[in-house]
């Protein structure tokens, strides 16, 4: 059940990543430390790649276009594993190394709670007899980019939306002040891996670099003090092992209930009407802010705020969220976490957007 939404988000990212690595010139990609490898196979290497990615591009496309037509519902292809009960929290710390201590690696408090040991989809926490939530999370991926991320910032601080951004380490480097005013502005944070690597084809080593660098750039953005706990693997993709070393690094797995497909680029009504069709109380929203442009989803965000408040449905953080859903020991401290210094700019310089503007990108 997994790979369903893995191959769905497969197909979008093998799109965008063909656009965005194609055009931006700094190529983030090859900042994340590796061994030297040989001229030659590298370029085999990287053929390989290119044939995997259009080759996955194409299986998914197809199987995408064969399910909308045989299903007539595009949310029944996209919707993950909602009803998988995640296993239960880890009452310990991993072997050798003690509570405080990776909470301190963290830049959680001392006495934060351990990770969640499964994958969260919602915030409703399994086997408790709480009342259903009002309230949903709408998370955004794959940022920041200058090229939507301030768009969609402007509408969600103007509105007083909160939201959860699961930012790739590559772009928080190279792009910080734009991470810093997603945490100044109070929304939350999550890491979502340095370049966007299926962690399950992962050698051991090049997947603790994906978790290790990642956190070290959010924390050179936002100080060794900010708290950073939640964490989204690239196309939902985690088994236990991509799960168990995110608890390592005391990170808790989230994924989403309800995606909103905006990487098909449907238009912003038909992204709004996916979103609602399948949202319920206690959900996680899936949507992008990068790597290419994602005006479609800023201009699809206004329907949906209108859609939840005609629900009775209020968007909230991810931490709230898991707050408000009893999951054990989460309490949303914003005061002792929020990160010293001048807060940054509310626009992205311009020399920014332009050059790296992804070609073939209207
Ligand atoms: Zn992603």
């Amino acid at each position: 059940m997994p790979d369903q939404p893995a191959h769905a988000d497969i197909a979008d990212a093998a799109t965008q990543r063909v656009a965005a690595t194609s055009a931006i010139t700094q190529q983030p990609t090859q900042r994340l430390p590796s061994p030297p490898q040989p001229r030659a196979r590298k370029g085999r290497r990287w053929l390989v790649s290119v044939l995997a990615v259009v080759l996955v591009a194409l299986v998914g496309g197809t199987t995408l276009l064969v399910s909308h037509s045989t299903t007539g519902s595009i949310t029944q292809i996209f919707r993950p594993n909602a009803t998988a009960t995640p296993t239960p929290p880890q009452k310990t710390p991993l072997p050798g190394v003690t509570m405080a201590q990776r909470n301190a690696a963290t830049g959680c408090a001392a006495g934060a709670p351990p990770p969640y040991a499964g994958l969260i989809n919602n915030g409703r926490y399994p086997g408790t007899a709480s009342p259903p939530l009002n309230e949903v999370a709408l998370t955004f991926d794959d940022g920041p980019t200058p090229y939507s991320t301030p768009t969609i910032l402007a509408f969600l601080e103007k509105t007083h939306t909160p939201a959860t951004f699961f930012v790739e380490g590559q772009f928080a480097d190279l792009w910080p002040t734009l991470v810093q005013r997603e945490w100044n502005d109070g929304f939350a944070i999550g890491a979502h891996s340095w370049n966007h690597r299926n962690l399950t084809a992962l050698a051991p080593d090049e997947l603790q670099r994906q978790f290790s660098a990642t956190m070290a750039a959010i924390h050179k953005a936002l100080g060794k003090n900010m708290c950073l706990w939640l964490s989204r693997p690239p196309y939902g993709s985690a088994k236990m092992r991509e799960i168990t070393l995110a608890a390592s690094y005391g990170l808790s797995t989230i994924n989403w209930d309800d995606s909103s497909a905006d990487w098909l680029r449907s238009g912003a009504n038909a992204i709004a009407q996916t979103v609602l069709d399948q949202i319920r109380p206690g959900g996680i929203v899936l949507m992008h802010d990068g790597p290419a442009e994602r005006e479609q989803t800023a201009q699809a965000l206004p329907l949906i705020l209108a859609g939840l408040q005609a629900r009775g449905l209020k968007p909230v953080t991810i931490p709230q969220l898991l707050q408000d859903g009893h999951f054990p020991g989460v309490v949303v401290h914003p005061l002792p976490n929020q990160p010293t210094g001048t807060p940054p700019p509310d626009n992205v310089p311009q020399a920014w957007v332009a050059p790296q503007r992804p070609a073939g990108m209207a």
